[in-house]
Formats: C-alpha cells, structure tokens, sequence
C-alpha cells in the first residue's frame, strides 16, 4: 500500500514541554506520605480518601500492670476505605477477591479493567494478591500514597505485567511452549549441569513470574566445593534441578546426593558406569561423583551428566576400580 502524502514518515516525539510529568511520575514507586487527619487510606490503590470505613482490622496495644504481668488491651481498629476507582474495579470483579487482586494489578500498571476480567484472572490473580495497600501483616495507620500505587515496587510492576503479556501470548497461541528457567544464580544445576527447567506459561503466571517460579523449582544448595569433586574447602552456593533435589533429599551428605543423583540417571538412561562405583558407597568409601559445580564452567551442559558421560564413552573399555 503507498504511504499517503500526510503520513509522517518517521517518529516525532511529543513536543518539549508537553511531556506530562504527573504521569510519567505514576509510573514508578514513591514513598508514602501522612495520611491527613479526618481521612482513611484506600485499601487497595493506598490514597487518602473521605469515604466510609470498608474494613477495620482489629489491634491491641500489651502493657505491664502494677502485678507486672503482660496485659493485652485492645485499641481502636485500623480502618481502611475504597476509593472511587477501586470501588469501580471491585464491582467489575463482582466482589470475587482474586478478580478484584486481577484488576488491581492491571490498574498498577495502567491497563484498563476489561469487560470480563474471567479469564485473566489464573494468570494475573497470583501477583495480583501482592499488590493492595493493605497489608494485613504490616497494617499503617499514620501513611497513605501520595498517588495511586507509588507503593507498588518496581520488581512487582515487572512481574504485573510479565504476567499480562503471558495471559495475552496464551490468547494467541494456547499450546505456548513451555518457559524456559534459569537458576536464581550460578547458571545450572550444580549436579547434572543443565541450564534450565521447562515449565508450563500458566504455572509461571500461578507462581507469581518467571523470579519466584525459578526460586521455587530449582532448590538451593551450599557446601565446599570438594563435595561436588572440585579441590578446596570453598564454599559454593547455588542451585539443583528438581530431578537432582528429589534425590538430594533422601540423601544425607551434598556428595553422596550427587552420586546418587548421577546413578539414578545413569539407570534410567542406560548408560554403562564401573560397576565398583556405587557398590563403594555403600562400603563407607568416598566416592565422588564430579558434579557440573567441579568445572568452574559458566556454560551449562546441552545434556544432563554430560561432563561424565563423554568420559565414560570416551573411555570405553570402562577401567575396573582397583582400591
Ligand atoms: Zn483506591
Ligand atoms: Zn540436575
């Protein structure tokens, strides 16, 4: 199709001093300020509002008596309103909590409610439980935001809306292919040196984002570093695999989880190993199977064990053990 004479043929930005500094500024986090006297914060966008109280969280105040026993007296509650725009939300979302959560987030981050919130809400309704003001373990009774949501972090904002996008991918292609994850840190499975856990786009969403996903599914280890067949009495911290860490936790030492973890997948894959080796554990031997951590490598491996079982092959005929 010709461009039409009056399109512009490139991007003009908007002209200087036009830029709206208010919105832009609602963009990012801003620290709460005091709430003013005679008003109630919003429970769930945090302004100060002179609405009606909507929910009130009872407190209690513990003081010495003059037996000097510690005494609970109750004060009074902390209340919290609604404002007018998550009244509007709360009503689209029919009173239902995770929809109201849902829509909540979509505000944070600027995206209008939609007509039926429905089906978002598996996607959206995790991270959308982490965003209200109210906080029932950490209540404030003296703060309110200075504008909608400034209390709302930069890291939840990202995950808002990592989670739109995904509910929006899964529209257009409903099979979306699995998500790969990372570590937290340190590249791979300390153990069989894969780089990342597949996962389900719907299950990332239902675990808050790809952050807290990761965090939940590969699990943290620490030990020195001879425990995964490296020399030294360093220290290494990272993660294992959920195949590694399932068998990490019937285990009782990093070292012997490791073996073990090598075994089984020697065993469920077919490949040949000494036969000695594992019998050495047993016998109170210590054997130690190099973990992918031994390598000091930053690359993971394309295959789980792939570190030990190009020796293996490479090495055929396997060597007997000679203790
Ligand atoms: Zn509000
Ligand atoms: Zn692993």
């Amino acid at each position: 199709m010709p461009a039409r004479s009056d399109t512009p043929t490139k991007y003009v930005g908007p002209e200087p001093g036009k830029l709206d500094a208010d919105a832009l500024r609602r963009t990012v986090p801003d620290d709460p300020i005091k709430l003013p006297k005679g008003l109630l914060a919003c429970e769930g966008c945090g302004i100060a509002h002179d609405g009606p109280a909507i929910l009130a969280i009872p407190r209690s105040r513990t003081y010495v008596n003059a037996k000097g026993e510690a005494v609970e007296k109750p004060i009074a509650p902390l209340e919290y309103t609604r404002c007018p725009d998550c009244t509007r939300l709360n009503d689209v979302a029919g009173g239902d909590e995770r929809t109201r959560n849902s829509l909540y987030a979509l505000a944070v981050v600027q995206v209008p409610a939609p007509e039926d919130p429905t089906p978002l809400v598996q996607w959206m309704g995790t991270i959308g439980g982490l965003v209200s003001w109210l906080n029932p373990g950490e209540p404030s009774a003296e703060h309110c935001n200075p504008y909608p949501w400034a209390h709302v972090s930069l890291g939840h904002r990202r995950k808002i809306k990592e989670a739109y996008l995904l509910a929006m991918r899964s529209r257009i292609d409903i099979k979306a292919a699995p998500l790969d994850l990372p570590p937290p840190w340190g590249g791979a499975c300390l153990f069989c040196g894969i780089g990342t856990v597949p996962m389900a786009p719907l299950e990332v969403a239902r675990r808050g984002g790809r952050e807290y996903a990761a965090q939940m599914i590969w699990q943290g280890v620490t030990a020195q570093a001879k425990a995964f067949g490296a020399k030294g009495r360093e220290i290494l911290d990272g993660f294992v695999c959920p195949t590694c860490a399932e068998v990490g936790n019937r285990e009782v030492s990093v070292s012997r989880a490791c073996a073990k973890a090598f075994e089984e997948h020697a065993q469920r894959n077919g490949i040949r190993v000494p036969t000695d080796l594992f019998n050495l554990y047993e016998n109170g031997h210590p054997v130690v199977v190099p973990g992918w951590a031994s390598l000091g490598r930053i690359t993971p491996n394309a295959e789980p064990w792939q570190h030990v079982t190009l020796v293996i092959e490479e090495d055929e005929p396997v060597p007997e053990y000679v203790a």
